[in-house]
């Protein structure tokens, strides 16, 4: 099975709220409204969120494993002598004072962003992991559109409170996208076909015929839900043993109702109180949400960038793990630096849960 790509299917928990807003208001209950699924109104992440900050991550911890390197660098930085000091003269008191020549200069490229000064930012060399992996088009000639697709992140098991404790829903037909995307994988979720009847759900937690509330919903549990084997790595049993599946219907509405909504208030800068009718809400996907998306790996000995070979150095020749791993290396930061907005408010951090492999 020899495709010319690799497609690889990320699993992900929210560790905070996660607001990736629609960058405008909308009729509704809330001012800052997440973006959203048309066809399911189901709240998701949209891949180009999760690729533009997978792309800063990756340029960042580049940077981080080469620090001597100045091409990888982002800052400007100042002129060195051979040893790499700053170039430093004595003025006329014998104070050191740096060299009128040592003054920051915009010499190195930052791989990350949509590269400043017409897409020049961007180095768009064919062994640069960041240009390579996620793309570039520089104003003065060479562009590539990128090793690697992001897809959406979807919802597939969403905490909703319920008089036994938190429990997390899902539904058939989240169930059968998230199915039919593995096929080709070896994880398997077994649930028994439709629920024919809004006002029933499948759930191991109650007896059959007893009631759940789901929020403020009470619905009955139809018959029991077969456990759910060998799901996601690094999942914790604890999220799948208290699955609750609800009609294609039903979930929506559940997810919907259930969104985090935060209140906050605008404070005015020179009094440093809170302006008046300034108050706004914004909602959120809540913590412990468990999402799922694909990442698609284009192998980089198809293409060839600026008419040039792909290549990790000039020894060695690129292969699709290393395109892999660049974008691994971005998206480990997700769990301590966030994705969406509110980012410094406690809001977007995102573990994935099968790194590697
Ligand atoms: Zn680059």
């Amino acid at each position: 099975m020899a495709e010319p790509f690799k497609k690889k299917t990320y699993f992900a928990m929210t560790l905070d709220p996660v607001h990736i807003g629609t960058g405008g208001y909308r009729l509704g209950r809330v001012d800052n409204t997440i973006t959203r699924e048309p066809g399911t109104n189901l709240p998701k992440i949209p891949g180009s969120s999760i690729a533009g900050v997978t792309r800063a991550y990756t340029a960042m911890a580049v940077q981080c494993e080469n620090p001597d390197d100045l091409k990888k660098q982002k800052y400007q930085t100042m002129k060195r002598d051979q040893s790499g000091n700053p170039v430093v003269k004595k003025d006329k008191d014998g104070n050191s004072e740096l060299d009128s020549n040592s003054q920051p200069i915009p010499e190195y490229y930052s791989c990350a962003g949509k590269g400043a000064d017409g897409g020049d930012g961007h180095c768009g060399q064919h062994d640069c992991e960041v240009c390579v992996s996620f793309g570039f088009s520089r104003k003065s000639g060479s562009s590539f559109q990128g090793l690697v697709q992001f897809y959406d992140a979807r919802i597939l098991f969403f905490p909703v409170h319920s008089m036994i404790g938190p429990v997390w829903i899902t539904c058939p037909s989240v169930l059968n996208d998230f199915c039919e995307t593995l096929k080709s994988q070896s994880i398997t979720i077994e649930h028994q076909g439709s629920l024919d009847n809004d006002e029933f759900i499948q759930t191991d937690l109650v007896e059959v015929d007893k009631n759940l509330n789901l929020g403020w919903l009470l619905l009955k549990n139809k018959k029991k839900l077969s456990p759910i084997k060998n799901p996601i790595p690094h999942l914790s049993a604890e999220i799948v043993n208290r699955a609750v599946l609800v009609s294609d219907k039903l979930f929506s509405r559940i997810v919907n109702d259930n969104l985090e909504v935060r209140t906050s208030v605008a404070i005015d800068p020179a009094t440093g109180a809170a302006e008046d009718r300034a108050l706004y809400t914004y909602e959120a996907i809540p913590r412990a949400t468990v999402m799922w998306f694909d990442v698609v790996y284009n192998k980089p000995e198809y293409f060839r960038v600026d008419g040039k070979e792909i290549v990790i150095n000039p020894a060695i020749k690129a292969d699709v793990n290393w395109v892999n791993s660049n974008v691994e290396k971005g998206l480990a930061y997700l769990e301590h630096l966030g994705v969406g907005g509110m980012n410094t408010r406690g809001m977007g951090r995102l573990r994935i849960l099968n790194m590697g492999g």
